[in-house]
């Protein structure tokens, strides 16, 4: 084909095929490493492949995975409630980015360290930074410049392009998936938890996986995030991968029994009609309860002042003087 040996055309299609590798490269890193594996345990894998996969996050400008284990248990422990890092309660803005910048406000290192305490004595961790000091950031970031300047001489400019694109998409998708799947209006709800975490479609396709973030909030520990057919996660379709090569063991399904109870029920109009009756005579049952004690009570009251008003009466009568005595 002529149109592929046009330098120009080869190049834009070779930086996009890069991009769309390294996308899923760093993509799975963040999904597959930092988040399911070390910070929720939902499979195991052996310990050269998690390395591996968890570079992807590492080289993604994720930091140190102590420090992003830490920060997104507590997360999970106090999701839009006070001492979550990342509630849209606290801003969009600071959902988005913002609240990178201060995570030690919102964390002591001391409770990082007890968050992610199973990864302290990590042979490789350890060294990569266990505490919110710019450390562990700036390392980071310069070993991530040395990343791509290997890239560079190992695969060309072609190669750095693309990678440095995917660093950006995927970068901004796990900040997504903090922001938009925790805004009230956005996406929907298929399981009753305790904050406003929702299933986002679009950020589903681009944090591979992560944006069905309610699924996820109802049964944190399952490897699999999208539940309906519709609900396409990468990240799992890598996981059963690694399975059926026998790379992946003990993971976690979520079980039929614990979502059924979990589900938001779906009314129709009979079944509402039902419910907002039944409802309304609880209301009313209570209202009706509440007048019948109040009622009770001014009786009992009213009785009681009678017969004070009786006694003190009867007192009267019997301390006035006889007539005799006059
Ligand atoms: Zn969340
Ligand atoms: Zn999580």
């Amino acid at each position: 084909m002529g149109i592929f040996n046009d330098p120009v055309v080869a190049t834009t299609l070779a930086i996009i095929g890069w991009a769309v590798f390294w996308h899923h490269w760093h993509g799975l890193g963040i999904t597959l490493g930092y988040h399911r594996l070390l910070t929720h345990k939902s499979l195991v894998v052996p310990k050269w492949l998690e390395y591996y996969i968890c570079s992807g996050a590492y080289f993604a400008l994720m930091g140190s995975p102590i420090v992003w284990v830490g920060v997104h248990r507590q997360h999970h422990q106090k999701s839009d409630q006070p001492g979550d890092p990342h509630s849209p309660r606290d801003g969009f803005a600071h959902a988005l980015y913002k609240w990178m910048t201060y995570t030690d406000k919102v964390q002591t290192d001391e409770e990082l360290r007890r968050q992610a305490a199973d990864l302290l004595d990590d042979p490789l961790y350890k060294h990569l930074g266990s505490t919110h000091t710019g450390y562990h950031a700036h390392l980071c970031l310069a070993l991530c410049v040395v990343f791509r300047i290997v890239l560079f001489f190992a695969f060309g400019w072609a190669c750095v392009v693309g990678n440095l694109i995917a660093t950006f998409t995927i970068f901004w998708s796990t900040q997504f998936v903090n922001a938009f799947c925790h805004e009230p209006n956005i996406g929907y709800r298929t399981y009753r938890t305790p904050e406003d975490s929702r299933n986002v479609w679009w950020v589903g396709l681009l944090a591979l996986g992560e944006g069905w973030h309610n699924n996820h909030h109802a049964v944190p520990k399952s490897a699999r995030h999208g539940l309906q057919w519709w609900e396409f996660d990468f990240t799992w379709m890598t996981i059963v991968l690694f399975e059926r090569m026998g790379l992946a063991k003990r993971i976690v399904r979520p079980s039929k029994e614990l979502l059924e109870k979990k589900r938001i029920r779906v009314l129709d109009g009979a079944q509402e009609k039902v419910a907002n009756a039944v409802e309304a005579a609880r209301e009313a049952a209570g209202a009706a309860g509440v007048a019948a004690r109040e009622a009770a009570e001014i009786a009992t009251n009213a009785a009681r002042e009678a017969g004070q008003v009786a006694r003190d009466a009867a007192e009267t009568v019997i301390k006035a003087p006889s007539p005799e005595g006059v």
